[in-house]
């Protein structure tokens, strides 16, 4: 078993991702694996090596270890670069220059269920040969569907909110996901989607152990790995850590960063406790 923790180096851990990290930490020594730091810092205005030092401190600090060295998808960005042209080739990219207002815009209401905004296809029928300096790529979803049609291709969940086989939904792919970027705007930068899925392939991650709160994008990732004819790791999502309002932490809800715990006087076991760890991990 390979498990990994793969935080964005853009604020402190906070108790979800220490419950995160621990729980994929004792899967993997549980069961004799590896445990591999990835940080996920393609975000180069926000990610700070500051942050990725504190994440390193604060993991030891809760007695993690991790094999190898800390993996950075900043310091490898060509490494994406075939598997995005090779998408390319396939006809699956398009150029996209929406701005967020254009994208509110053009969403008329709210929709039903869908916490976050699935891009209404404004820059769809735009060829690659019509791509601007900025622009962003987007997966096109229908062709990325139709190639994939006929092959069967699922995904093993093992977090107890969704155990079992999972086959990709088309459905659900277009309602709750839909057109996502891959390529960043103005930077041409490889986007979180397809970075995290591609190093889970490279890093022969058997097992990615992350939040519920990814589930439903789940689907991309495996339709991404497919259509470059990677492996599908089994996926694990677990509970989130919520505040006594039943808010999931935030980055920015500094009361609940293990640098502040720690800065309180608590100990490692007192976070074993707050999360219903037993001590030993
Ligand atoms: N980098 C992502 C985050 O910090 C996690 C991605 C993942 O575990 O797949 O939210």
């Amino acid at each position: 078993m390979i498990t990994r923790f793969a935080p964005s180096p853009t604020g402190p851990l906070h108790l979800g991702h220490a419950y995160s990290a621990l729980l994929g930490h004792r899967m993997a020594r549980a069961a004799g694996g590896q445990f591999l730091l990835r940080m996920e810092d393609t975000d180069l205005e926000r990610s700070k090596p500051e942050w990725a030092d504190l994440i390193c401190t604060d993991l030891r600090w809760l007695g993690i270890t991790w094999d190898g060295p800390v993996h950075s998808q900043a310091a490898q960005l060509d490494s994406y670069d075939a598997p995005l042209q090779r998408l390319e080739k396939m006809g699956l990219l398009y150029p996209c220059s929406c701005s967020r207002a254009d994208i509110r815009a053009a969403l008329s209401a709210p929709q039903e269920g869908v916490t976050h905004e699935v891009y209404p296809q404004l820059c769809k029928s735009r060829p690659m040969s019509d791509r601007k300096p900025g622009d962003a790529l987007r997966l096109h979803l229908d062709k990325a569907l139709d190639l994939i049609a006929g092959r069967e291709v699922h995904f093993v969940e093992t977090g107890a909110a969704h155990a079992g086989h999972h086959a990709i939904d088309p459905g659900q792919a277009h309602r709750e996901i839909g057109d996502v970027v891959l390529s960043r705007k103005g930077e041409n930068i490889v986007a979180y989607f397809l970075a995290s899925a591609l190093d889970d392939a490279a890093q022969g991650i058997t097992h990615v152990v992350r939040g519920e709160d990814l589930f439903d994008f789940t689907a991309i990732q495996v339709i991404l790995l497919s259509l470059l004819d990677l492996p599908t790791p089994i996926y694990h999502h677990h509970k989130l850590i919520r505040d006594e309002n039943g808010k999931r932490l935030a980055k920015r809800d500094d009361a609940r960063s293990l640098q502040t715990y720690r800065a309180a006087g608590a100990s490692p076991n007192d976070i074993f406790n707050m999360l219903g760890f037993n001590q030993t991990v």
